[in-house]
């Protein structure tokens, strides 16, 4: 942090990863090295999701992906998530592959398809984890997440009963309450009003920056990119592959002032530029 805000543009006939080659020192936090995935359709027919997608994330680094509707990024995220297997290439957390470190719960998810439990409170969902996999549940862990939060109070309230802000909080909390070293985090903040949503990326922001756990989010908001991220990865067009990677040069914690200054500006129009063209290159509508 605090360098500069270098842009890499990704040399798609290299073949080379854009975030540094693999193997070099220390096993990376979270890697994809030339991803591909294909999706079978009905009647024969296949959609290619990524091709040769490539993204690396040091050891407590947050990374921020955007790119265009469609271009694969949840794709991405589940095949980090063990939820589905590349075609080609590789995926490794901590240099392994993804079964090991979830079997050891080290890996948090927050998908917008995992939904609460509706039955549950607000102290029963975010202990869930413990309960899936035959743990005693944490109580201070549950407590001290409730708190983090900001949800101390509601406890016991159901989902239906809570706001959508509230709702994500609790989503949330539900992912950290293994204390695991990876988080993914797929538009967690997507069906929220802009003010809500910028209230909870200044209120989060610390939450990532303190642990050091080594997260990606996927978010269609540029803005909430820069706000949160160490790091942005921007995905091309279907198939998708990451065509741009810019580091967000702003010291944390990272105030509504940030987005006064020029630089922040000036990142956002570079972003917000590529995003365009990497939509222009969906292949295949
Ligand atoms: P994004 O999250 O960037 O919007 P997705 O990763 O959800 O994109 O999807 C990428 C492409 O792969 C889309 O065209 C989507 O329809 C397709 N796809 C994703 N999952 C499946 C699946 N299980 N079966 C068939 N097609 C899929
Ligand atoms: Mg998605």
């Amino acid at each position: 942090m605090g360098e500069s805000a270098a842009a890499r543009d990704v040399d798609p006939a290299a073949g080379t990863p854009p975030s540094g080659e693999p193997g070099a020192g220390t096993a990376p936090g979270i890697e994809l090295a030339g991803v591909s995935k294909r999706f079978q359709l009905s009647r024969g027919e296949t959609i290619e999701a990524l091709s040769g997608f490539s993204l690396r994330l040091e050891v407590g680094e947050f990374v921020a992906v955007i790119g265009p509707s469609g271009c694969g990024k949840s794709t991405a995220l589940r095949l980090v998530a063990g939820l589905e297997q590349p075609d080609e290439g590789a995926v490794r957390l901590a240099g392994e592959p993804p079964a090991a470190i979830i079997d050891e719960g080290r890996l948090g998810v927050a998908f917008q398809e995992h939904a609460l439990l509706p039955w549950l409170s607000v102290w029963g969902n975010i202990a869930l984890p413990f309960k899936v996999r035959g743990r005693p549940v944490d109580e201070d862990q549950v407590r001290s997440l409730v708190e983090l939060v900001g949800l101390t109070g509601f406890e016991k309230a159901r989902p239906k009963q809570l706001s959508g802000g509230m709702r994500q909080r609790v989503s949330i909390a539900r992912a950290l309450v293994l204390r695991p070293d990876f988080l993914l985090l797929d538009e967690p903040f997507g069906s929220l009003d802009a003010v809500t949503r910028r209230q909870l990326n200044l209120e989060l922001q610390d939450l990532w920056a303190l642990r050091g756990i080594t997260t990606v989010l996927v978010t269609h908001s540029v803005e909430e990119a820069i706000l949160l991220a160490d790091r942005i990865a921007v995905v091309s067009g279907r198939p998708g592959r990451v065509v741009l990677e810019r580091d967000v040069p702003f010291d944390r914690p990272r105030g509504r002032d940030v987005e006064h200054l020029p630089e922040f500006r000036s990142l956002m129009d570079d972003l917000t530029t590529a995003l365009d063209r990497a939509a222009a290159m969906t292949r295949g509508g």
